[in-house]
């Protein structure tokens, strides 16, 4: 792989069977997304365990990310299959099960309508209709039709101006997560984050139902405004952000869309949270064989932002080009790699975070030794990833290749951006580490004797600490 930034591959109905599941992975993709908001949950089993078979059998790690759906709110069912909203005319929301029609529309959601103001706006269908509440009653809003269309039942609706009294996960959000640990996914998502309290909710869910895999990486999709005026608390409880410019855009303005994803990459960056980009980004490659100029631009911007991965959605779950899509974005990629060094807005300084400073020392030694004495690569000994990760949002020039005896770590490493994982016999004595060094890069990668590599590994070996070990190991 020549790329360093990541691609997130979203899996549907375009990329289920194994041919297009391998030539996925042979193209690049080394994150696999089953979002939780399509299909049943036999299909998305499925899909989760026929990856990871397709993986084990090209030996290419991939990491698997169940996107969980969070509390996304719908209208409910209508009298017919279609209605039209005509703008300027009035409907009552009710929070009764009824059925819908062009003078009243049903939003079941206990509580809700407290956190509504006169004024505020109601987004339904992807923001294509907007509704603004003009009264309030006990358990109705009335509300005028700003702008109209025609709204199909159960459709989504959004509320820009209003603080939800959504709890982060629901009872479907369990069990799908039940469903995805059981079958050893690598990451979680969860939608319609609001502050850092949903990821405490989640994380505490997952150590008290499962605790064996207590340690597995939480991503915060960004996609609420009220999101964005917590970000630092966010990215203080989660592992890592997505910037969900899908339901964002739904939300702020696809106008503000473009800061807000630079002021999340950089926020998360300076902390060493993990972030992807996500939403559109290859767009017309649904149906058409080559990106817009403007596609392209966005997938290069995003790089140089900072991303540690870019996302696809529709493209490759039920795009027409799943593969030519992925080979597409790699081409990119490529390309905006080669000229980091002049346009990326992220410089590789993080803010050491003070539970685990020495790390994060020992970690930029390592990034600045690779430059002055332009090293072949940056080797890791990591048990649970944590030093890979950090190490990654140094953006080294040289790739980062991580070992780890650890086989969830294994695959959780595909994540980031830079890494190539290696899984290893464990080692208990640093001469144990440079014999595996020495001889899995002599066979595995483009090493030569007397190149150099940096070493970074926690010492004692046998203790698991983080790194506080550096050295520059010379090749035989
Ligand atoms: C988004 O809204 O941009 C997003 C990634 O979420 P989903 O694909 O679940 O709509």
């Amino acid at each position: 792989m020549v790329q360093k930034t990541k691609i997130i591959a979203t899996l549907g109905p375009a990329s289920s069977d194994f041919t297009t599941l391998s030539e996925l992975i042979r193209a690049g993709v080394r994150i696999f997304r089953v979002n939780c908001s399509h299909g049943s949950e036999s299909e998305r089993i499925c899909l989760v365990q026929r990856a990871k078979q397709v993986s084990e059998s090209l030996a290419i790690p991939i990491a698997v990310l169940i996107d969980l759906q969070g509390p996304k709110i719908r209208i409910g069912e209508l009298e017919k299959p279609s209605i039209t909203l005509q703008s300027g005319r009035r409907v009552i929301i009710t929070d009764q099960p009824v059925q819908g029609n062009e003078k009243s529309l049903s939003i079941e959601l206990p509580g809700l309508f407290e956190h509504l103001q006169v004024g505020h706006r109601i987004l339904l269908d992807d923001g294509k209709i907007e509704l603004k509440v003009i009264q309030k009653g006990k358990n109705t809003l009335e509300t005028e039709v700003i702008v109209g269309g025609a709204l199909l039942p159960r459709k989504g609706a959004n509320f820009p101006d209003s603080e939800l009294p959504l709890s982060g996960i629901t009872q479907k959000d369990l069990r799908d997560l039940q469903v995805g640990l059981q079958n050893s996914i690598d990451a979680v998502a969860l939608s319609f984050v609001q502050n850092g309290q949903d990821i405490l909710d989640l994380r505490k869910q997952i150590k008290e139902k499962f605790p064996t895999k207590k340690d597995v990486p939480i991503i915060a999709k960004i996609e609420r405004p009220q999101a964005l005026l917590h970000l630092s608390d966010i990215l203080e409880q989660a592992d890592g952000v997505m910037v969900a410019r899908g339901d964002l855009a739904i939300e702020i303005s696809p106008a503000c869309v473009p800061t807000a994803q630079k002021q999340i990459i950089t926020t998360a960056n300076r902390l060493g949270k993990y972030v992807i980009t996500a939403t559109q980004m290859l767009e017309s490659m649904i149906e058409n064989a080559v990106p817009t100029r403007a596609e392209a631009n966005d997938v290069a911007n995003a790089v140089f932002d900072g991303s540690d991965a870019v996302m696809l959605s529709a493209e490759t779950s039920i795009g027409k080009h799943p593969i030519r899509a992925v080979q597409t974005m790699v081409s990119i990629i490529e390309e905006a790699e080669k000229n980091l060094a002049q346009w990326s807005v992220w410089n590789g300084k993080l803010i050491p975070k003070s539970e685990d400073e020495d790390s994060y020392y020992v970690i930029q030694a390592a990034h600045d030794l690779s430059e002055d004495r332009n090293v072949t690569a940056i080797c890791v000994f990591t048990q649970s990833g944590r030093t890979a990760s950090l190490l990654s949002k140094t953006r080294p020039k040289v790739p980062i290749y991580a070992f780890t005896p650890n086989p969830d770590t294994h695959s959780r490493l595909s994540l980031f951006w830079g890494v190539e994982s290696i899984l290893t016999p464990r080692a208990n004595s640093l001469d144990e580490i440079l014999a595996i060094i020495q001889s899995t890069l002599r066979q595995q990668f483009p090493i030569k004797s007397g190149d150099q590599a940096v070493l970074i590994c926690g010492y004692p070996v046998h203790q698991f600490r983080s790194a506080n070990l550096l050295m520059l190991y010379t090749v035989p």
